[in-house]
């Protein structure tokens, strides 16, 4: 469904009053349309800004030089030059003293970021403090890049946070291309936390990412699903697109534009697990991505709720997942640093009313995304959940008009996402520059405001 509040303010007959009515102006957000490149950033001014005693820096450096560009320590006073990315090394940041860079480096900067741009700002992480003080101020930090999100979100700028340690800073590199990137338009206010629980992967490809990787998208005859299955065929990966019977025709249509090979299946059937072990050994020797896409809402009240509807989402959307993996991972049919990502959902952050079946699965998933990632890091598999806020599909499509319309807003970017803007958090996530993140539920949300 089109988005009549960004059509009526686009249309110079009509932004006029979209204005004296006071209502939102939604920036239009930048997208890629190809896969990556090698060198995202090159033409990008880059502006690479350092705490006193960080450790992330030298790290942060070689990272941005990689992605094709040479970033500047501080941008000319007197310039109105404006700057596409900025990070911030802030793992130096262990006081409130120490803090005041936060100011000093972006007081400067909130009118000379660029429309679309990027903010991503490194910090130690809480938990591994010296002492109280270290760990309150590196928690500071979130709370500031969260407060900066909501400031800039309306320029399509995006803020977002990793937290590293010391041992983990080779793993820098991957979260920096895609929280620096295009691809990040959608996620903003986000908290990472990067790790060296997983062992590097033998190569680290950044263009054609998954080329020579076999990919399962559940529920991607449409919406998130088919985007995802498109992105990752983009990326190189031999894509299996799978879904209900009943969702044929869409997804025969699918896969021929990607080149992708349908499986029907309900993935709540007790015989799927190994219907798909059979089927990923016999054809591919194995399975390195899975994306476990599909789900449904059933949305009542839970007074008028019946059980069947109770089962029903929990099936598809919980139950269902933990059985595939459970065969997969039993059968070795996912391979050596394999790649799952699980679809939660705001409401599983949040809960939302008149879902608590949908909020339950949702929630679930973040439950064991973290539960499974030190289980399965010996042998290179990452394990994470996104969070979609509002996307644009036939599943939000079905939301009654004012939550519909409540839902595009309530975020700093004041509009919906895009099935691409999920894709892209997916996508990462699969990629093997993103082993320095298991166990993780990030948001695609544009920093909505529910569950924030
Ligand atoms: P959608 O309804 O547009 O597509 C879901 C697909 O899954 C459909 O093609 C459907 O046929 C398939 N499917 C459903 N049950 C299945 C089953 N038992 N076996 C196989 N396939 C099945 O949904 P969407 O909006 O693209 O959402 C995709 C995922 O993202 C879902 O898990 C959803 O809960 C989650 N999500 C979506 C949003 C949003 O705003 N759209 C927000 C939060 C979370």
């Amino acid at each position: 469904m089109s988005d009549l509040l960004m059509t009526l303010a686009k249309n110079p007959a009509t932004a006029g009053i979209v204005k004296k009515l006071g209502l939102p102006n939604p920036v239009e957000l930048a997208r890629a349309e190809g896969g990556y490149q090698a060198r995202p950033f090159a033409g990008k001014t880059v502006l690479l800004a350092r705490s006193r005693n960080g450790y992330a820096a030298d790290s942060l450096l070689a990272s941005i030089e990689e992605a094709g560009a040479a970033p500047l320590e501080a941008l000319q006073e007197n310039s109105r030059e404006r700057v596409d990315i900025v990070v911030m090394d802030a793992t130096g940041c262990a006081s409130p003293a120490d803090c005041r860079a936060l100011y000093d480096v972006f007081h400067p900067l909130m009118r000379r970021i660029a429309r679309n741009g990027r903010v991503l700002i490194v910090a130690a992480p809480p938990d591994e403090a010296q002492d109280a003080v270290a760990a309150a101020a590196a928690r500071g930090i979130e709370g500031f890049s969260r407060a900066l999100g909501k400031e800039l979100g309306k320029d399509g700028i995006t803020v977002n946070l990793a937290c590293v340690a010391r041992d983990a800073l080779d793993r820098l590199a991957g979260a920096v291309r895609f929280f620096c990137g295009v691809q990040a338009t959608y996620v903003s206010g986000q908290v990472v936390r990067i790790t060296a629980q997983v062992a590097a992967p033998a190569v680290l490809p950044f263009a054609a990412a998954l080329k020579g990787k076999v990919a399962l998208v559940t529920g991607s005859a449409r919406g998130i699903g088919r985007a995802t299955a498109y992105r990752l065929a983009q990326e190189g990966a031999q894509v299996v697109c799978l879904d209900v019977p009943g969702a044929a025709d869409a997804l025969h249509q699918a896969c021929s534009e990607i080149g992708a090979i349908p499986l029907m299946m309900d993935i709540s059937a007790p015989e799927a697990p190994h219907r798909l072990a059979e089927f990923f050994k016999e054809k591919f020797g194995g399975l390195d991505i899975l994306v476990h896409n599909a789900g449904i809402t059933r949305d009542r009240t839970l007074a008028n709720m019946k059980e069947h509807y109770w089962d029903m989402v929990v099936n598809i959307n919980f139950a269902a997942i933990a059985a595939i993996d459970e065969i997969l991972l039993a059968e070795k049919v996912l391979r050596e640093g394999a790649r799952i990502v699980c679809l939660s959902s705001i409401s599983g952050v949040a809960g939302n009313f008149g879902q608590t079946n949908y909020a339950f699965t949702k929630a679930a998933l973040i439950g064991y995304v973290a539960a499974q990632a030190p289980k399965l890091a010996s042998r290179g598999i990452c394990i994470n959940a996104i969070a979609p806020g509002f996307i644009e599909t036939a599943m939000t499509d079905d939301m009654p008009f004012m939550m519909r319309e409540a839902g595009r807003r309530m975020n700093s970017l004041k509009q919906g996402g895009k099935p691409r803007d999920a894709a892209e958090l997916i996508a990462f996530l699969c990629t093997p520059g993103a082993y320095g993140i298991s166990g993780a539920t990030i948001r695609v949300c544009g920093q909505g405001l529910i569950g924030a």
